[in-house]
């Protein structure tokens, strides 16, 4: 018993003096960070000279092509740059000049670091990373002398890839919108110049990524600078499929789970969102406590990934406002499936986390091209809950929920009229973004026209098939979620 007490009488003793220690050192730890930050933020950046802070490096890149699912062409395009950086001499004895720059252009989540961190890896080449927004200063000169620290980085790595994400940012057309400011275009000066001054034995080739090509300076993208342009585009059908199978290798799935066929039903989506797909799947299979991810989870995860979570609290919801959202969702629904003989996997009128009152899931028919028609249709499906809620609830009834529609609705007309050269007004034309506006009377006028025609056709089309809208709205008054085999049966196809 005494025994028991004495230690127990040491061990505070013990406890208490390690305590003050400890709590002593901590606050010494805050006085000293405190005191790093406040000198940081006293000096411009660019006098910090901590460059692994503005730079990620990192020399034995352990990613290679094969982690890179899809993407061939980009993979091809680069091979002869891992070539190079292997064995530069016997390019040079041909006297073959290899590209300096290369961009990867194309949506944001589509594996533009992933691939450029596999050149690194495949050509056992450093990588050095960074983003464009790094280099956007207010301070004088500090982009500039930024860019010199990156470049004289890499030539102590070499050979070595520097990879400069958002080139943008740094990268934009000059004078652009009236804005030019003049640090950014020292910096992109800065950038040139370091380019244009690498010697033929200087293994270091930068590549760039962006979501917007048109958008970069003339300059930027001219030969002997960044000379080639990679797309970098949204993954198809098989594609999707080999990455989910990369992200399901350490994974353990249910005998059921059908890759493919979660390939097909995944259409738009990037390779992050796949990526975010299996993983929200073993989130929620670990949730349930299950030995493996069954279809249910799959199903889940991309509901989340689609539309965010279900919401729990649903109380706030009128009896109205779930009939709107019924008919709403219903109109799109009849559209897809009637009339452009979509595949819709699920229509659900619970209210998601990110913000929608309802979705109607469509996965569409793949192509290379769509014709005039397959496009007007697609607006017109866009346009379907719009044209349902006013056959309905009236004109005077109509609500904003359509706003997300019509957005993507506007886009579509503008791309068909702008790019693709299908309006009759504006002819044979083909615009790249910078040089589209809705401000341009003739161009608005037009998009207006075209959404205005469409809109009707939906209002018929819907009119002649009320039967069909009604059943499909009531269904889901009932159960709130209608999968495909159910919608089936509702319209009778
Ligand atoms: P980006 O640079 O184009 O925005 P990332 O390369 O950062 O896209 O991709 C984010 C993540 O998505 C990657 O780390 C990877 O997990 C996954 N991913 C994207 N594309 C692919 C792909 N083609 N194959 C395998 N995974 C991919
Ligand atoms: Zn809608």
């Amino acid at each position: 018993m005494e025994h028991k007490v004495t230690i127990k009488e040491s061990s505070s003793l013990y406890s208490k003096i390690l305590n003050t220690i400890l709590f002593s050192m901590l606050i010494f730890f805050v006085i000293m960070l405190i005191a790093r930050y406040r000198k940081r933020e006293a000096l411009p950046a660019g006098f910090r000279g901590e460059t692994s802070e503005d730079f990620n490096e990192s020399k034995d890149i352990d990613v290679r092509f094969s982690d890179v699912a899809g993407n061939a062409e980009a993979k091809d395009n680069m091979q002869d740059i891992i070539e190079f950086l292997k064995d530069p001499d016997k390019f040079k004895k041909f006297g073959v000049k290899i590209p300096k720059g290369i961009i990867l252009y194309g949506p944001p989540g589509t594996g533009k670091t992933l691939l450029a961190k596999a050149l690194a890896g495949e050509a056992g080449a450093a990588f050095i990373a960074t983003s464009g927004s790094n280099f956007v200063e207010k301070y004088v000169g500090v982009g500039a002398s930024r860019i010199r620290k990156l470049f004289g980085e890499a030539r102590k790595k070499a050979p070595a890839i520097i990879f400069i994400d958002e080139i943008d940012a740094v990268g934009g057309k000059r004078g652009a919108e009236g804005s030019g400011n003049s640090e950014d275009a020292k910096t992109l000066n800065q950038l040139l110049v370091e380019m244009d001054g690498f010697k033929d034995d200087e293994n270091i080739i930068v590549v760039a990524a962006t979501n917007r090509l048109d958008m970069l300076d003339d300059a930027l993208i001219r030969a002997g600078r960044f000379d080639r342009h990679v797309m970098v585009g949204l993954p198809d059908l098989n594609s999707r499929y080999e990455i989910l199978k990369v992200h399901a290798k350490n994974k353990p799935l249910s005998e059921e789970v059908d890759l493919f066929q979660v390939a097909k039903q995944t259409v738009y989506m990037s390779g992050a969102d796949l990526s975010g797909v299996m993983n929200e799947a073993a989130i929620y299979a670990i949730k349930e406590d299950n030995l493996k991810i069954t279809l249910k989870h799959i199903d889940k995860a991309i509901n989340k990934i689609v539309a965010g979570d279900e919401k729990k609290d649903r109380s706030n919801i009128s009896d109205l406002e779930k009939k709107i959202t019924a008919y709403h969702e219903a109109g799109h629904t009849v559209i897809a499936k009637l009339l452009n003989k979509e595949s819709v996997p699920k229509v659900s009128i619970i209210p998601t986390t990110k913000g929608a009152a309802g979705y109607t899931l469509i996965n569409p028919n793949e192509k290379m091209f769509q014709t005039k028609t397959e496009i007007l249709n697609k607006i017109s499906g866009l346009l379907g809950g719009r044209a349902a809620e006013e056959i309905i609830f009236g004109k005077q009834n109509i609500t904003g929920g359509a706003s997300n529609d019509l957005q993507r609705a506007t886009k579509m007309a503008l791309t068909l009229i702008t790019k693709y050269g299908m309006s009759e007004k504006l002819g044979l034309v083909s615009f790249d973004d910078r040089e589209i506006s809705l401000q341009n009377e003739l161009i608005l006028n037009e998009t207006k026209q075209i959404l205005d025609k469409i809109y009707k056709k939906t209002l018929d089309y819907i009119l002649l098939n009320k039967d069909k809208l009604e059943a499909v709205a009531q269904s889901l008054l009932n159960s709130e979620i209608i999968n495909e085999n159910e919608l089936d049966i509702l319209l009778a196809i």
